[in-house]
Order: C-alpha cells, then structure tokens, then sequence
C-alpha cells in the first residue's frame, strides 16, 4: 500500500483528492515529496497571493511566534489592532471583527445584518457560493451541497441573479443581500455594475443591508485591491479572508460607519480569531498586496493570459478579471486538470464538467504565464 492510499485510511471521503504529495514551495513552485517540481496556478484556491513561503511573511510569523502566540479576545494585541486599522482604511472605513475562515466572516456578516433589522430575511443569488456553515450554507443556493444536509436555516430566499428578481424580493422585511461581485465556485461570472447598482439602491430605498463576499475576489486578485471597486458600488459589509492570512487561517468582517456599533459585547465571538501570529502573517501580506505596482502588473498579466486561452484547441469562451480566470472547453475539463498536474506538473481546478479555473499567486511573473499557457496548450493539443 502507498503512502498515498494509506492516507485515505483515515481521513474522511470528502475531497477528491489528486494523488500529489507537496512537501515545499517558494514564489509559484511546488515541490512534491519526490522533488519533482510543479507550477501553481491555483494558489490553494486564491490563498497564496503572494506566493508560497514570502519571505517576509516567513519572518513576521518567526518572530511573532517566537513572543506571543495567544492571548484572546479579552485583551489587545498590538498586530490585530494593526491589522483591523489597515483593513478598514483600505476599505469600508469602519471597524472589523476577524475570523479563522472565509465561511466565518459571512456568519459575522448575517448576523450583523440580523441584528440590524431583527427576522429580516436573507437574499442570496443563484450561482453564488458563500460558504459550508450552516448560515453561509443557507445563502448558498446549489442543490447538491444543501440537499443532504437539510433542515437549513429559516429566513433565506434565493433569487435569479437579475435586477428584476432581485427587485421582487426585497422589501422593508429584507434584512440583507449577499453577493460575491464575481462569482467564483460557479465558474468566474461577473455579477455586472448594473446588478450591483441596482442591489445598492435597492438596499438604501429599504434599509436593508448589502454584504459582498469578496473572500476570493478580494486583496489584489482583479486587479483592484476589492473587486467592488471596477463598480463603483460600497457595500455595507465587506466579507474577506482567502489571501488575507498568506496560507494561515484568518478572515474578516468590514463594516461601514452605519454598521460600525451594531455588535455590542457578548453578541458574538470567536476563540483563536485575530491572534498575534495570523495577523502578523496578515500584515506583511497587506505590505506585498496593497501595492499599485503589483495591481497594475496583475491585470496585464491577466490580459496576456486572457488572450493567450482565447486561440487554443478546444476552448470555447476565457472570461475573468485580472488574474481570477476562467474557461469553458468543449471537452471533459477534469479530465484536462488532472493531465495538467500529472504530465505537465501544472496546478488548476475544475469549477464545472467543462470550466477550468486559474488563480495563479499575484507575484507571477510574464515568463511563468506564458510557460503555463504552454503546458495547457501542450495538453490541450493532444486531446482529442
Ligand atoms: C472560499 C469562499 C468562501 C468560504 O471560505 P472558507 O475559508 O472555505 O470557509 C466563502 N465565500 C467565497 C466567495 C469563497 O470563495
């Protein structure tokens, strides 16, 4: 039996798991346990922006592990306080709760927005994906992941992701609208300025509350440092997290002003979220990713990769802003990734039968796009 095999043993059967051992990283190369080297494309599904093991994200976490690793919610630290300053002043310019996932800072957000208007209800989109939680689970209308584990959470509606749907629902009774500004589980599909305006006056005509969901689209990864930005549209409440931590556990909810004192002591909580380590690792990612330099490198690369899929065999449509890309094939895209990591030692993700999804680390350079449009073309062109 393989070590690989073994593993299975006793780990539950939930992820389907491709047989790659990763030992190490640097920038976007892997090394598996036989040091054979891959190129990430994937970045562990937007997580390591900034590349595997940064050097200077290495160091922040060496030295803060090395003075204190935890504390609690019950005193300060001087990280988190500085990370929840930063955070705000690049955003929504109010205050900030943290927590250890992306799934967490949505359950943050709706009860935010439930205590604002108390049994109000909540309105996803169809499409959307916001989490595995119960209430992030709740907003996230896909037969397949809430069927089996129903009864979920009252109070949810989910509707087209269309002005006049979104228009027949909400009402003085709406407590929140959840959306992610590009749809990212579902295959990259942007949500367009016109539905984003339309939420917004929607929500300011009944007092509701708009949240984004910018877990993955947030922190540099189109191009803007949050995704709301090519709208010109301001949530209420700013969901992030993916990149935040540089591959360690953390999230956060942004309020704005109005919502900046809806939680008060007691209300809600978590044990080891904003701990020292997390947010030190945090705030020399924000060094790295709030840079405009590296923005402006990201959307050119996404360009020159947008425009390098476009040509090849077998790909039918490329869409995706900076460097969030996905596209759709007219053959089994499964099949293409699981060749891309095993013959060509290439890592992308299926979202659906025929779509592939890219989300290569920010701090790629042009060589390494172009070598990753060469190792899909090479499969691409073999297939049949
Ligand atoms: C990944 C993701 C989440 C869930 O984040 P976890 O850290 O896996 O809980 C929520 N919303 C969006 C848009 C995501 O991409």
């Amino acid at each position: 039996m393989s070590v690989l095999s073994g593993a299975d043993a006793h780990l539950t059967p939930n992820y389907a798991r491709f047989p790659v051992e990763f030992a190490r990283g640097e920038g976007a190369r892997l090394w598996d346990s036989d040091d054979v080297e891959y190129l990430d494309f994937l970045s562990g599904i937007s997580v390591s922006s900034v590349g595997h093991c940064h050097p200077a994200v290495v160091a922040a976490i060496r030295e803060q592990a090395a003075k204190l690793i935890h504390v609690g919610n019950l005193y300060y630290t001087e990280p988190m306080s500085r990370l929840a300053a930063r955070l705000a002043e690049c955003s929504l310019g109010g205050k900030v709760f943290f927590t250890n996932s992306g799934t967490e800072a949505v359950e943050a957000a709706l009860k935010c927005a439930r205590k604002a208007r108390r049994g109000g209800t909540i309105v996803s989109l169809h499409g959307a994906f916001h989490g595995r939680t119960y209430g992030s689970l709740s907003a996230t209308p896909q037969e397949s992941k809430q069927a089996p584990f129903a009864p979920l959470v009252g109070g949810f509606v989910s509707v087209e992701a269309t002005l006049d749907a979104l228009s027949a629902v909400v009402s003085e009774q709406t407590a929140a609208v959840i959306l992610e500004p590009i749809q990212g589980e579902t295959g990259i599909h942007a949500l367009g300025d016109e539905l984003l305006g339309g939420a917004r006056e929607l929500c300011d005509a009944t007092g509701a509350t708009l949240i984004f969901d910018e877990v993955q689209t947030g922190l540099g990864r189109t191009g803007t440092r949050w995704a709301y930005e090519h709208s010109g549209v301001t949530p209420d409440l700013l969901c992030t997290a993916k990149a935040l931590g540089g591959g360690l556990p953390i999230g956060a909810l942004i309020t704005g002003e109005r919502h900046a004192d809806t939680f008060a002591p007691g209300d809600h909580g978590s044990t080891f979220a904003g701990g020292p380590v997390v947010c030190a690792a945090a705030n020399a990612v924000l060094d790295v990713l709030l840079d405009d330099a590296l923005l402006e490198r990201v959307s050119e690369l996404g360009e020159l990769l947008r425009e390098g899929l476009a040509p090849l065999r077998h790909v039918v449509a490329v869409r995706g802003r900076g460097l969030m890309i996905a596209f759709d094939l007219d053959i089994d895209a499964n099949a293409v990734s699981r060749r891309l990591l095993l013959e060509r030692q290439l890592l992308v993700n299926a979202t659906g039968p025929r779509t592939l999804r890219l989300l290569p680390p920010l701090v790629i350079g042009e060589s390494e796009a172009i070598d990753a449009l060469e190792r899909i073309a090479a499969i691409l062109e073999t297939e049949a």
